[in-house]
């Protein structure tokens, strides 16, 4: 029977695709991909010649029911966004939930995703923790952090390198300088780098060497 597969492609290293991911794309009828030409680099990769079509979120909403369509007329659709699993801060949710809706068969790989090596990397309690994502740029950016401020559990964000020391300051006014935290940058590439201590410390360290590249903040809970 046709199905929805989510299937997770490399976060950097070009290696960290599963034998199972591979296949699955080469299988499906059709690849929706965020961006095209990015999805092109790794299928060309792996000499896959799957169709490729676009889906990002600005179309999503708009693009799910016909989506859905294709799959109960008889195609296997695969969807992979620009890097590790499709739904974890990228398009892939509202296809999923129409998929559900209509009774058709979803199945999600396992495969990678960022904040799972900057967790475990950060030597902070894995045994409980909450993925928050992306902070709000402007509005509710601070009510998102008071909220947190009571948070037992090691939280999870996704941040921009260009507000990754903005962040760490809004964090250390909430959760206290010393709270103890860890800033994952370009996690499997060639300039991988975690950096573990307090919120201060993180901030003072970014503050007087600017970062590049992608960036995952983890922060131990409330104590
Ligand atoms: N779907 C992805 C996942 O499963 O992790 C997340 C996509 S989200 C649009 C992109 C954000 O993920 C980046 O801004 C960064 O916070 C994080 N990220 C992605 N790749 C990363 C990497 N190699 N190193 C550190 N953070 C990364």
């Amino acid at each position: 029977m046709s199905k929805l597969f989510l299937v997770p492609t490399p976060i950097g290293n070009l290696k960290d695709i599963t034998l199972r991911a591979i296949e699955i794309l080469e299988q499906a009828d059709l690849i929706l991909a965020e961006d095209t030409r990015h999805a092109r680099k790794l299928l060309s990769h792996y000499h896959i010649e799957t169709p490729v079509h676009s889906h990002h979120m600005y179309n999503e909403h708009k693009s799910a029911d016909a989506i859905a369509a294709k799959i109960s007329a008889g195609q296997t659709v695969a969807l992979i966004s620009d890097a590790g699993t499709p739904g974890i801060s990228d398009p892939g949710f509202l296809l999923v939930r129409t998929c559900v809706e209509k009774g058709i068969p979803v199945k999600t790989l396992p495969g990678p995703a960022a904040f799972i090596p900057a967790l475990i990397n950060s030597g902070l309690p894995c045994d409980r923790f909450c993925f928050e994502g992306f902070l709000p740029q402007k509005k509710g950016r601070q009510k998102k952090l008071e909220a947190l401020r009571s948070e037992t559990r090691t939280m999870i964000f996704y941040e921009s390198p260009f507000r990754l020391v903005r962040a760490l300051e809004e964090m250390s006014a909430v959760f206290g300088n010393d709270r103890q935290a860890s800033v994952s940058r370009e996690l499997t590439k060639i300039y991988e780098e975690t950096l573990r201590g307090s919120l201060i410390f993180l901030s003072d360290h970014y503050k007087n060497n600017p970062p590049k590249g992608e960036i995952v903040i983890i922060v131990a809970g409330n104590k």
